[in-house]
């Protein structure tokens, strides 16, 4: 099996087999983000890719029960390409409970309703989708490349897909100037959305990153824990979203929070609130990306 680079995957993909399908990110220009900067995106080509899972088929066979195609967009692919490749994965991991992918909305709102639907029935079952912040500014400033209105559709695209959708969002991303339009936009944005599951990573700056000339210049003043917490409520206390599964265990997070929107709103303000008090955040070294 061949791999390029350093990989990335969400949390819950700590057990899959992963696949490179594309070599980094097609767009690559966040600019909080350092993930892919040394890579020169580019599609695989799909035999190589075949390969590697026959390689995976031979080596754990039916072991494997979670698959993750990785890098940062799999979703850029043509619907055949995917759907092909979806197939075959099927054939050799009959067992498989889920494949899912990174998934950037501009390439989810590429796809049709009726091809996002065929690449469900072939077997994908979740897409990441990074919205990072629901705050039209924030998104300008971190040239995140589509329009809060597009991440929306994009979300909302894949229900209607029937493929689950997680999203994720960076608290602090505002920094303290836009904190609170950070916390009530990206509340608004979820309760738009309405995701399968919803996770929320704390901002982390590897050097590197190009908003680190906005700390420099002071156009952007990092959060600190306390008002990562203040974030957070205000998050927490705006959304609306039943039955969204929550979760904020990114090794970056300052604290762990776990729960289902809405219904367990309340014990997470209070966890929130208890944290506070006792002043229990992650230390500063024990944070990572
Ligand atoms: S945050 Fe996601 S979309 Fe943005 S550059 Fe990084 S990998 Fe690409």
């Amino acid at each position: 099996m061949i791999y390029e680079g350093t990989l990335y995957r969400p949390p819950s993909e700590a057990r899959s087999l992963i696949v490179q399908v594309t070599i980094g990110c097609s767009h690559n220009g966040c600019r909080f983000c350092t993930m892919y900067k040394t890579k020169q995106f580019r599609i695989r080509p799909l035999d190589e890719i075949k390969q590697d899972f026959l390689e995976a088929k031979e080596r754990y066979g039916n072991q494997i029960a979670k698959i993750f195609l990785a890098d940062g967009d799999a979703l850029v692919l043509p619907a055949n390409t995917l759907q092909e490749l979806l197939l075959y994965i099927h054939d050799l991991f009959p067992y498989a409970k889920s494949i899912t992918s990174y998934g950037t909305p501009k390439d989810i709102l590429r796809h049709s309703v009726r091809d996002l639907s065929r690449l469900h029935e072939a077997g994908l079952t979740m897409v990441y989708m990074g919205a990072e912040s629901g705050d039209a500014k924030i998104l300008k400033q971190i040239n995140k490349g589509v329009s809060r209105e597009k991440i929306i559709a994009a979300g909302q695209k894949l229900k209607e897909a029937h493929i689950q959708s997680s999203i994720t969002l960076i608290s602090g991303l505002g920094g303290k100037e836009y904190l609170q339009e950070h916390a009530l936009e990206s509340a608004e944005l979820i309760s738009q959305i309405k995701p399968d599951y919803l996770g929320f990573l704390t901002l982390m700056l590897e050097p590197g990153a190009p908003i680190l000339q906005d700390i420099k210049e002071e156009k952007l003043h990092l959060l600190e824990p306390d008002d990562i917490i203040m974030e957070m409520e205000l998050f927490l206390k705006h959304v609306d979203t039943e039955k969204t599964i929550f979760r904020a265990n990114h090794a970056s997070n300052y604290m762990t929070l776990k729960g289902t929107l809405n219904q367990d709103i309340p014990a997470l303000l209070k966890q929130l609130e208890i944290t506070k008090k006792r002043g229990a955040f992650r230390h500063e070294d024990w944070r990572r990306l």
